[in-house]
């Protein structure tokens, strides 16, 4: 079976409910279909799920899906069942599975219902599976979260290093690699280490015309400047990033103390209270949730009005990341970020203690934090040019919508005219 025998358009809506493919996922599915080894980067919330799940179903044989977090495998598996009559049709294949667990999905594999099989990279190393897998039809292998591969990711985690050698095991399968990370350095790596320079790659841009990016110096007025900010956007909702859990607590009391609705959400309050500070930013019982990192995965609040960064991100990958949960709905979303060059020096001692090649990585992301900050040039023909995208800064959507265009730096060039004047004095005196 090929793309052109199938209307993947009917098959979209008998499953899914669609009337339409998001951005290039028609192309991908066709390339899957085709039995192409497919690279797909997709920014959040772009559809990349999709990918893989269309063909999975409509394709004989189990497809695997190698993903790096439990909770999501699961969600995913719920969601495939729900649109179908038979249970088996997903299944997750991990170490928390009784025997009687596992004797069931390998039944339903062979039997040929199960169209997607999640496994974490972990179990697929697992000998007794590999055994398994090597003698059951395998649709293709889908490697969500690709850039886990990668050093320069992240999140690089080791596990998904060995995918490759295993893959091989199960014979000649068609591999397809996603991601919404878009730094060349990482998709270089992907392509490298799932050995498929071959692979049909399809990127979609990265741009996001609505929102407003802002990076202002940060002095010890900051807290004023914050409330300020938040108060001409009174009734909106938005998100500060804090680099401390210690900042998060302090940053929430002053909002509160200044009559704003705020919460705090960080890895070291119980999960009860986690939950309940995320449910009231949802149902918006307060208007900012002060968070660290550990905030914003898997949140789909589609009319965030502002993220705020108190303190520089650790990368510019996290921060498209973290300034991507604004403005989801396509209105306005404002993204200010702090910037001291001390908060830089805080994050390099942070990353003394860690191993060498390591550090190198954290150093190289860092300057290009710094560097984004410091730029006169517009922001998001910077950030873009990141992803290895090129921005029309004339004419490009979204093009005026950063402080740089907005407000062209003249200090800068009041700077140059300085050094311009400074030689014109040194040149008269020899
Ligand atoms: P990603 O993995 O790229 O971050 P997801 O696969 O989680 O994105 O999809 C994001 C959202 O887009 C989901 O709610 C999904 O149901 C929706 N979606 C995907 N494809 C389509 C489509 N063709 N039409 C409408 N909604 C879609
Ligand atoms: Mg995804």
């Amino acid at each position: 079976m090929n793309s052109n025998e199938i209307d993947i358009h009917k098959e979209l809506k008998k499953y899914f409910g669609f009337n339409q493919f998001k951005g290039l996922q028609e192309q991908v599915i066709k390339s899957i279909v085709d039995k192409n080894n497919t690279f797909v980067i997709m920014p959040t919330g772009g559809g990349k799920s999709l990918c893989y799940q269309l063909p999975a179903l409509i394709q004989e044989g189990t497809a695997i899906v190698v993903s790096p977090l439990i909770a999501l495998m699961k969600n995913q598996v719920d969601a495939i069942r729900s649109l179908s009559s038979e249970n088996g049709i997903a299944h997750v294949l991990n170490s928390s599975l009784t025997k009687t667990e596992i004797n069931q999905v390998k039944k339903d594999i062979s039997d040929g219902k199960t169209k997607l099989l999640y496994v974490a990279p972990e179990s697929l190393t697992k000998e007794e599976y590999v055994e398994f897998l090597k003698n059951v039809p395998i649709s293709f292998v889908a490697i969500d979260e690709a850039h886990c591969i990668s050093e320069w990711g992240h999140d690089f985690r080791p596990e998904y290093r060995n995918l490759r050698t295993i893959i091989k095991h199960l014979g000649e399968v068609p591999v397809i690699g996603l991601t919404a990370t878009a730094t060349p350095k990482v998709q270089e790596d992907i392509l490298k280490n799932l050995d498929m320079p071959d692979a049909n790659a399809f990127k979609a841009s990265f741009n996001r015309p609505n929102l407003f990016y802002e990076v202002r110096t940060k002095t010890k007025n900051i807290e004023a400047d914050i409330i300020r900010f938040i108060k001409q956007h009174k009734g909106k909702s938005g998100i500060i990033y804090c680099l401390s859990r210690k900042k998060v607590e302090e940053i929430a009391q002053v909002l509160q103390v200044n009559g704003i609705s705020a919460v705090a959400y960080h890895a070291g309050l119980d999960a009860k209270t986690r939950a309940k500070h995320q449910d009231m930013f949802l149902m918006e019982d307060v208007e900012v949730v002060v968070a660290t990192i550990a905030f914003g995965m898997g949140i789909d609040k589609p009319d965030v009005r502002f993220v705020i960064h108190h303190d520089i991100p650790k990368s510019l990958e996290s921060y498209y990341q973290e300034t991507g949960r604004a403005g989801r709905d396509g209105g306005e979303g404002h993204c200010l970020a702090y910037y001291s060059y001390k908060d830089v020096e805080k994050l390099e001692k942070f990353m003394a203690g860690k191993p060498v090649a390591e550090q190198e990585i954290g150093f190289a992301l860092l300057q290009e934090v710094v560097a984004y900050a410091e730029t006169s040039m517009s922001r998001r023909k910077f950030l873009l040019h990141y992803f290895g995208e090129e921005f029309d800064s004339e004419n490009g959507e979204g093009a005026d919508m950063d402080d740089n265009v907005r407000n062209p730096k003249v200090k800068v060039e009041a700077k140059e005219n300085v050094k311009k004047l400074l030689e014109v004095v040194r040149d008269t005196k020899h």
